[in-house]
């Protein structure tokens, strides 16, 4: 890192990432879901290249690999999850099926048309919906599919202080229909989406929050920056608590068409 903005920029990440290695998830979701959205893909064999983008240390990605035969590339930003997911990995005697490697969603290393699948699931906001489902197309096969798990609002009205949230953290939140519009225009025929359950946010993501707070903030005392950040994913977890019917994840699978029609 070459000046100081960058270095505190990297001790935050280096924050968060401290916190969220210690959750079960470091996203909402399940194994559940991750399963349901699978099951409207066509089945792969060992030739097929799945990439899990965002994959953190690998929740989704292992629900995959029991799922399929198909080769899956995790890519995480962050080493230390990668470092988790491939230690996972060989735990569970995947290491030749599952790979990990550190990179960028948004600097793929593969030739275009090269992938089966792109999994991406709480992830996408990093780089954007719109500009992520654009920019992997180019990625997939011409027949290749996405699945991606987004943030959504669930009705057509919502109360200001939810919307402020959102639109201070992620403002390309909008409703199923809009994001289905979106992968439509992208180029993409859109097979399923389904809401994720309110247990993927709470029993898999909030809850085990609360058992590892205490002696993360013991282990960060002092650090300014670590308690504001416990502030701030606690109030993000009461506000769900008040507002799960309003907003929430949606799963999208879509398929990548080609020639499509001026
Ligand atoms: N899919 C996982 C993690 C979701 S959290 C789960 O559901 O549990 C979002 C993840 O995106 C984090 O692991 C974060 O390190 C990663 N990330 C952030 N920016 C990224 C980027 N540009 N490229 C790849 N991964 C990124």
């Amino acid at each position: 890192m070459e000046n100081n903005e960058n270095n505190i920029h990297n001790i935050d990440v280096n924050v968060i990432c401290d916190f969220f290695i210690r959750n079960r998830r470091q996203g909402p979701g399940s194994n559940e879901a991750t399963k349901c959205a699978f099951q409207f893909l066509p089945k792969y064999g060992r030739n097929a290249l799945f990439l899990d983008l965002g994959s953190g240390t690998g929740s989704q990605t292992f629900a995959l690999a029991e799922s399929t035969e198909a080769k899956i590339i995790a890519i995480d930003l962050f080493k230390p999850f990668i470092d988790v997911l491939n230690a996972r990995a060989k735990q569970k005697c995947v290491s030749e099926k599952v790979q990990g490697i550190v990179g960028s969603m948004d600097n793929l290393p593969f030739e275009k048309e090269s992938i089966d699948v792109i999994w991406c699931e709480g992830a996408i906001y990093n780089i954007g919906f719109q500009y992520g489902i654009n920019y992997w197309r180019s990625f997939l096969k011409p027949d290749g599919y996405i699945a991606i798990s987004e943030s959504v609002w669930l009705t057509n009205s919502r109360p200001s202080e939810i919307y402020d949230f959102w639109n201070e953290c992620y403002p390309e939140i909008d409703t199923i229909d809009a994001k289905i519009r979106q992968l439509q225009d992208a180029g993409y025929k859109v097979i399923a989406s389904f809401i994720l359950p309110e247990n993927c946010w709470t029993e898999n993501y909030y809850v085990p929050m609360d058992g590892i707070k205490q002696a993360f903030l013991a282990d960060n005392s002092g650090n300014d920056f670590a308690e504001n950040f416990i502030a701030h994913i606690t109030h993000e977890a009461e506000l769900y608590d008040k507002y799960h019917d309003y907003y929430g994840y949606a799963f999208f699978i879509a398929q990548k068409v080609c020639d499509m029609a001026k």
